[in-house]
C-alpha cells in the first residue's frame, strides 16, 4: 500500500484545529507511549498534566485550578454535565444551553439521560429571558458559550452564572475554541469574571497542541469528586476521567506549548488572527457580500451556494453554518497570503 500523507493546511479554512507548534510536536512524539490514565506507573506525564492544568487555570483566571487534560471538548462538556447531574438531587434532571451550543451537548444529554433544553438566541447570543423560562427545580446546569462554533460569539456569562446559582445549579462555560483568544479581549468570560463552576478549554484548538488535548477545569477539586470511580488494579486508587488509557502525547504537547506561548506568543497569534478576520470581512463587504461581524476571528460570509461549491472544487476546505453562510476560521495556519489567494480564486470563479 502507498504511504498515506496527511492533508496540508494551505487551503484549510474550515477547521478549528491547526498545525501543532514545533514544541508541541516534539513533546507529543516523546510521550507517545506514556499513559496519564495510570499516574502510579507514568509519573512524569502525570506531573506534566498537573502543570498543564495549572497553566489552563492561569489562562482562564483560576489559580490552583482543578481539572485534567481530556480527549477534547466533547469529553469535557459531557463530564461537566455528568458532575452537575451527580451532585443534584433529582430523578428528572435537565440542563439549559443556548441554541448556539456545540452538538457535543446533545451527545452528553443522550449518554447521561439528562434532558437538554435549548434556549433561542438574540443577536447570536443566549437570550437571557428564554434561558430563565427554561430553568426549573430540576435544572442541574446552565451552559454558556465563550466563542461559539459558528459565529465566535460570547454569551453573557456573568448573568448566566447568577441564574444558575439562584436555581441551585452549576454554571459551565464552553470555551473549547475561544479560550486561547479571549484573554486578549475585553470580554467577561472566565473564572475571575463570573461565578462559574466548570469550563471546557481545549489546547488542541487555538492552543496549538497536538490532538488529542482538551481541558476540563473546575473551581474546586470537590466538584470533580462526583466523577471519581475506584480503580482496584491500578497503583492509584481512583480515576475521574471518562477515558481510561489516555494520550500522553496530548498531555505532554499541551504542557510544552502553553509553557512556550503563554502569554505573549498567544497574544501575538490572536492579533494576527484578528487582523486577518477584519481584513477578510472588509474585502468581502467591498465585493458586496454580507458578512456577520466577526467578534472573535471567525468570519461568516453570505456567499452563493454554487460559489461555495466551486471554491471547494478548487481545493478550499470551507464549511457552512446552519444558515448556509461560508465560514472561515482564522486559525494560526490561515495567513494573509493564503487569504489573498482565496480571494483571487473567489474573484476568478465569480466573474
Ligand atoms: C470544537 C468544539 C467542541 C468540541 O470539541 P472536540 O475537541 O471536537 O471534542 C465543543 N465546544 C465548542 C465551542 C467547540 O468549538
Amino acid at each position: 500500500m502507498q504511504r498515506a500523507e496527511p492533508q496540508e493546511f494551505s487551503r484549510v479554512l474550515s477547521s478549528m484545529c491547526t498545525e501543532p507548534h514545533p514544541v508541541a510536536r516534539d513533546a507529543a512524539e516523546r510521550f507517545l507511549s506514556s499513559n496519564p490514565g495510570d499516574p502510579g506507573t507514568y509519573g512524569t506525564v502525570s506531573e506534566l498534566e498537573r502543570e498543564a492544568v495549572d497553566m489552563l487555570g492561569t489562562v482562564a483566571g483560576l489559580p490552583d485550578a482543578a481539572g485534567y487534560v481530556a480527549s477534547g471538548g466533547t469529553e469535557s462538556n459531557l463530564q461537566a454535565i455528568r458532575l452537575a447531574r451527580n451532585r443534584a438531587d433529582t430523578r428528572t434532571p435537565n440542563f439549559v444551553a443556548p441554541a448556539s451550543a456545540h452538538f457535543s451537548f446533545r451527545k452528553a444529554a443522550d449518554v447521561l439521560g439528562v434532558e437538554l433544553r435549548t434556549a433561542p438566541l438574540e443577536e447570536y447570543r443566549a437570550n437571557l429571558d428564554a434561558v430563565a423560562e427554561l430553568i426549573d427545580g430540576d435544572t442541574v446546569c446552565v451552559v454558556g458559550v465563550a466563542g461559539t462554533t459558528e459565529y465566535g460569539r460570547v454569551d453573557p456569562i456573568s448573568a448566566l452564572a447568577d441564574m444558575a446559582i439562584d436555581a441551585g445549579a452549576l454554571c459551565h462555560v464552553d470555551a473549547a475554541w475561544g479560550g486561547f483568544a479571549l484573554p486578549f479581549t475585553e470580554h467577561a468570560w472566565d473564572f475571575s469574571d463570573a461565578d462559574i463552576h466548570t469550563m471546557t478549554i481545549d489546547p488542541h484548538k487555538m492552543g496549538r497542541a497536538a490532538v488529542p488535548a482538551g481541558g476540563l477545569l473546575a473551581r474546586g477539586p470537590e466538584l470533580l469528586d462526583e466523577l471519581a470511580v475506584d480503580t482496584p488494579y491500578l497503583e492509584s486508587t481512583s480515576q475521574m476521567t471518562l477515558t481510561g488509557t489516555r494520550s500522553g502525547a496530548g498531555v505532554a504537547s499541551a504542557a510544552a506549548v502553553m509553557d512556550e506561548l503563554w502569554r505573549d506568543g498567544y497574544a501575538a497569534q490572536y492579533r494576527r488572527a484578528r487582523s486577518n478576520a477584519d481584513w477578510l470581512a472588509a474585502e468581502m463587504r467591498t465585493r458586496g457580500y454580507g458578512v456577520v461581524e466577526p467578534i472573535l476571528p471567525i468570519v461568516s460570509i453570505d456567499l452563493p451556494e454554487a460559489l461555495i461549491g466551486d471554491l471547494r472544487g478548487a481545493g478550499w476546505r470551507l464549511s457552512r453554518t446552519e444558515a448556509g453562510e461560508a465560514r472561515v476560521v482564522c486559525m494560526p495556519h490561515v495567513t494573509r497570503s493564503m487569504l489573498r489567494e482565496f480571494l483571487g480564486d473567489l474573484d476568478r470563479l465569480s466573474a
